[in-house]
């Protein structure tokens, strides 16, 4: 892999960060899908009725939320792909609209982060 460059200027932990972050979120991604499945499978077994049996309603409830949080985890693991090849790119760590540095807290917190925390919090 890369040599370790303590002059760069990118910061060494971003990758490791990112990569972190990534395998959380695949990790997320195959639980939420697993729980997905065994709902279906519940709901095939007993012939939930979505609408009319209230245990359907439950399961279609649990459903949407897990679908809901699964596409958040997809677009979190895509922010982190693009961050990654940012890194690659060498424009990691610069605003995406004023492309002025972004504070190294708010990457250690939020390593997938495109914008400065003034672009951030202006509309
Ligand atoms: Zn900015």
């Amino acid at each position: 892999m890369d040599e370790p460059t303590a002059d760069s200027a990118e910061p060494a932990s971003a990758r490791e960060l990112l990569a972190a972050e990534r395998a959380g979120a695949l990790e997320r991604i195959e639980s939420l899908r697993r729980q997905l499945t065994s709902i279906r499978e519940v709901s095939t077994w007993t012939g939930a009725d979505d609408e009319h049996d209230p245990e359907g309603a439950t399961i279609a409830y649990e459903r949407a939320q897990l679908q809901g949080l699964l596409t958040d985890a997809a677009r979190e693991l895509e922010a982190l792909d693009r961050a990654t090849t940012r890194l690659d790119e060498g424009s990691y760590g610069h605003c995406e609209r004023c492309a002025d540095p972004i504070a190294p807290e708010r990457l250690q917190a939020l390593p997938a982060a495109t914008t400065c925390i003034a672009c951030a919090t202006r509309p």
